[in-house]
């Protein structure tokens, strides 16, 4: 999926919009967008149309409008937030198309579908066709390591399948659905209104087959006609070297069941990566600190660092001060495409030492007299700058 707009920036509206600014807004931008409107370019206004609707699906719902504000847009769709949580995919509220609406059927019934008794509004009169089924989603946490390295899981996923005894089509076996007899099986009733502005013809979804055309008259038994069961399934999923926090992983036709021979949804895997006690991560490099002595700093040494591949050797060199970053080629963490790895940063802490003995500190006078406090040219030029600066009486 391609990166999505910002909702308020769709709506045009700040954070702190009001609902009935979010509504205003809503309805000025479907009002312009509506693609009966731009007959001269009606594939971008249907896409931006649905933009728009997407938006104000999930801003004019205080509860979802919540979880983007906290969560954005990656953690919004499912169940969102962090934590072992699975959800379904909302369609984005459009069934049908556009296709449907005649000319004389002005935008005035759009808004009666939207603002009208259908809650959550976007509900248009369903084409009995197949319909695909739901996007799942799951979070998963893994360790810092399978990120880097890759794993396979066998995951639990609830979803709705087709009832296998009747393949779907809530018919018990040996019949069929029979075409619906009040709408002739197009699953709309057309109703003609007479109008100053002439005759207006309105379809609405049948109520006889709620839209499918189709009548079951012998129920399935194990599904009770509905051509659907619940089930958990146990899919095996590889997660690929490499992802990151908010990866995602797809795995086609693992989500719930379509309809009327409609394909299956997908389930896409959200990566959360639980921290790590050495390490952290910025792409595909990784850093660790590493706390050494001010001799080892000092005389320079050889240290042991811990990478994703176990403790590698480091050599310190002599007079490293505190807070430098060594790098180490090629010990970071795996690329997700092709091959080769990232670096391994190492960040240098200097320990200054503490309760030390009578003859620590003898010797570290000795040492302090000999080189008169000045252990390193920086020091000297710091110090000299600030004479200059503040006079040698220490006052400007
Ligand atoms: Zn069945
Ligand atoms: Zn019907």
């Amino acid at each position: 999926m391609s990166e999505k707009r910002d909702y308020y920036e769709v709506l045009g509206v700040d954070k702190n919009a009001s609902d009935a600014d979010i509504k205003k807004a809503f309805k000025r931008l479907a009002r312009k967008y509506h693609p009966d409107l731009n007959r001269d370019d009606p594939k971008t206004a249907e896409e931006k149309f649905k933009e728009v609707n997407e938006a104000y699906s999930v801003l004019s719902d205080p509860k979802k409008r919540q979880q983007y504000d906290q969560f954005g847009q990656a953690a919004f769709d499912g169940t969102g937030g962090m934590g072992g949580g699975f959800g379904g995919f909302g369609q984005g509220g459009f069934g049908g198309g556009f296709g449907g609406a005649g000319a004389a059927d002005g935008f005035g019934d759009i808004f009666d579908m939207f603002f009208g008794g259908a809650a959550g509004g976007g509900r248009r009169a369903r084409q009995p066709g197949p319909e695909r089924g739901s996007d799942l989603r799951y979070d998963l946490e893994i360790s810092f390591e399978e990120a880097a390295f890759g794993k396979d899981v066998e995951l639990r996923i609830p979803r709705t399948d087709n009832c296998e005894t009747c393949h779907g089509t809530g018919a018990a076996p040996g019949t069929s659905p029979e075409t619906c007899p009040e709408c002739h099986g197009t699953g709309q009733k057309q109703t003609v209104r007479n109008t100053p502005f002439g005759r207006m013809v309105n379809a609405t979804t049948c109520s006889r087959c709620h839209g499918t055309g189709k009548i079951v008259t012998h129920p399935c038994k194990d599904c009770h006609g509905t051509g659907k069961k619940r089930a958990t399934h146990t899919i095996k999923v590889h997660i690929p070297k490499g992802v990151d926090q908010g990866s995602r992983v797809r795995v086609a036709g693992a989500g719930e069941a379509g309809t009327r021979g409609g394909s299956n949804g997908d389930l896409y895997v959200y990566i959360f990566i639980k921290p790590h006690k050495f390490f952290e991560r910025q792409g595909y490099d990784v850093t660790v600190e590493v706390p050494i002595s001010f001799v080892q700093a000092a005389l320079g040494d050889t240290v042991q660092v811990p990478t994703l591949d176990g403790l590698v050797d480091l050599k310190i060199p002599a007079g490293i001060q505190p807070g430098t970053v060594l790098r180490i080629k090629n010990r970071g963490v795996p690329y997700l495409r092709g091959s080769g790895r990232g670096d391994q940063h190492v960040r240098i802490k200097v320990l200054t030492p503490r309760n030390l003995s009578a003859k620590q500190k003898d010797l570290l006078k000795e040492f302090g007299e000999i080189s008169g406090n000045n252990v390193n040219p920086e020091q000297k030029t710091f110090f000299d700058k600030i004479k200059d600066f503040f006079g040698r009486d220490g006052k400007r």
